[in-house]
């Protein structure tokens, strides 16, 4: 473990016991966790080289509940750690010793949809793919789709800025949510858009948006729905470098066409896929592109026709075009489960830079160098259409220098999307892991506005504090 966690207060400390009594009065006894198998449950999120127990756990079920805990909070001088499912993997939601985790996953519920006005408005604990379920029947979707959806919660999906693979075509979370009911530290309840499409004055949704718990615990949120198409389907397309595949993908943006999807991954990652979940990538290809267009039949096949050309010039072993709804989802399937099948092969540090798409071959072939400096194994598996690399670092979490060395590899390909015009995240956020590279993209100067924006919201830095900013440089706390 090479990052650290801010110094305790021991005073909060010291009142352990007390501090949790009193919060047993906010809320019903049912939904705080004080015991300690109880909050081991809580110690880590999906940065799991980091583990750390808080204080006490609350689960509140509403908006005015959340209210009363900050405020008690506030008073208190206790910090507070938002989590939806802990599914982060930059250890924004880790918990610190003197604070209490302020867990959403039980605020799931639907409040109203809209379909003239093609707007849900749902509680912040549900389930990305839970907005998805809810409106389906009506024929609408929410389109940012994070791989974790059947899990992540819409305030994580807010707090991150989370993307997704069909992000290419309907934009990141950021452009698809219109209104936020937010809690301030202090109690406060806020609302900030809603209803309508755009409100005036500054953009504070933008700012709310990709915070990471710093500034407020969103409650609830107004997002927006797409009528689903009347059909999508993705084609394969195998190469025998890389490069090929990379060089590919700059092609099909730059002929003007909007695929919904392009995704990337390597030959380690397509033999893992092919091993667990069998979805017929070819065995061959040294790197592998999911095409996926949508519309009607002749949009479909006019989309794939055009994608297929294009790759044509870059000399594809393997063009495979879906041709029903089961091949389409058995495609996806593969993508979907990538994760999960190398975690079940090896520990993985998994990394989220962005670069400019026609730095895309460059910036493969650097990642291939930096991690076989360190003697890492990578794979690579990413939405390759808005230039979101993961490249996954395959190390023993047993062997804790080989953790230390896996991060200082992390590190360095993050700093290599800097240099290359590109930045330290697409989607997973800062959190904890990136907290020292902040200042790799930001200058002093930009870093303390940034600093100077969380005080105003949260002046005594309460909120997820240890994520996010350096640890040194920042305000006293
Ligand atoms: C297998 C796997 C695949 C993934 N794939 C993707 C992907 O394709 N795209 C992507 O974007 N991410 C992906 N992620 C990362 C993760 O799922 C996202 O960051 C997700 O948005 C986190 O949601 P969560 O509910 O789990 O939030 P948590 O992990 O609980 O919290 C994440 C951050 O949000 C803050 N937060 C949570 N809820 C609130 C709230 N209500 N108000 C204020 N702050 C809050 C927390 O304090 C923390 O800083 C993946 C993760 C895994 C494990």
């Amino acid at each position: 473990m090479s990052l650290t966690l801010p110094e305790p207060d021991r005073a909060v400390l010291a009142r352990q016991d007390d501090l949790v009594r009193q919060l047993g009065r906010l809320v019903p006894q049912a939904v705080l966790i004080a015991d300690e198998e109880g909050r081991r449950t809580f110690e880590t999120d999906a940065l799991t080289a980091y583990r750390c127990l808080p204080l006490a756990v609350i689960l509140p079920s509403s908006t005015e509940e959340v209210s009363s805990i900050l405020r008690f909070c506030h008073e208190n001088h206790i910090k507070v750690v938002p989590r939806g499912a802990g599914t982060s993997l930059a250890g924004g939601a880790l918990p610190l010793e003197d604070s209490i985790v302020l867990c959403l996953s039980r605020m799931t519920k639907v409040l109203a949809i809209d379909t003239l006005s093609r707007t849900a408005c749902v509680e912040a604990g549900i389930t990305n793919l839970g907005i998805t379920q809810a409106v389906a029947a009506q024929g609408f979707f929410y389109a940012p789709d994070p791989s974790s959806q059947i899990a992540c919660t819409l305030g994580g999906n807010i707090a991150t800025n989370s993307g997704g693979a069909h992000c290419l075509k309907y934009g990141v979370t950021v452009n698809n949510v219109q209104g936020v009911r937010l809690v301030l530290m202090n109690g406060d309840i806020i609302d900030i858009g809603g209803d309508h499409l755009d409100a005036s004055g500054y953009d504070f949704l933008a700012l709310i948006v990709g915070s990471e718990g710093q500034l407020g615990v969103v409650t609830e949120a107004t997002v927006q729905l797409i009528k689903a198409p009347e059909g999508a389907r993705p084609v394969l397309l195998g190469f025998a470098s890389t490069e090929a595949a990379a060089a590919c993908v700059g092609a099909i943006i730059a002929a003007g066409i909007v695929p919904v999807a392009i995704e990337f991954l390597d030959r380690p990652a397509i033999n893992v896929c092919e091993h667990f979940v069998a979805a017929g990538y070819p065995p061959d290809a040294e790197a592998l592109l999911i095409v996926e267009v949508e519309g009607s039949d002749d949009e479909i096949e006019y989309l794939l026709e055009k994608v297929e050309e294009i790759a044509r010039d870059y000399k594809p072993t393997t063009v495979r075009r879906s041709q029903n709804a089961a091949e389409s989802a058995l495609i996806w399937k593969g993508r979907k489960a990538a994760f999960g099948a190398i975690g079940q092969l090896s520990d993985y540090y998994c990394m989220d830079g962005v670069i400019p798409l026609s730095k895309l071959p460059k910036a493969l072939e650097e990642i291939g160098n930096i991690c076989k400096r360190y003697r890492f194994d990578v794979a690579n598996i990413f939405h390759a259409g808005d230039g979101n690399l993961h490249p996954l670092i395959l190390y023993d979490a047993n062997d804790g220098m080989q953790l230390q060395r896996a991060e200082q590899c992390g590190a360095e390909i993050l700093k290599l999307c800097v240099e290359l015009g590109g930045c330290l995240t697409g989607e997973h956020g800062v959190g904890l892991e990136k907290r020292e590279l902040m200042y790799v993209q930001y200058s002093d100067a930009d870093l303390e506005q940034q600093m100077r924006i969380k005080t105003v919201f949260d002046p005594e830095w309460l909120l997820n504090p240890g994520k996010v900013f350096p640890l040194e440089g920042r305000p006293p706390q």
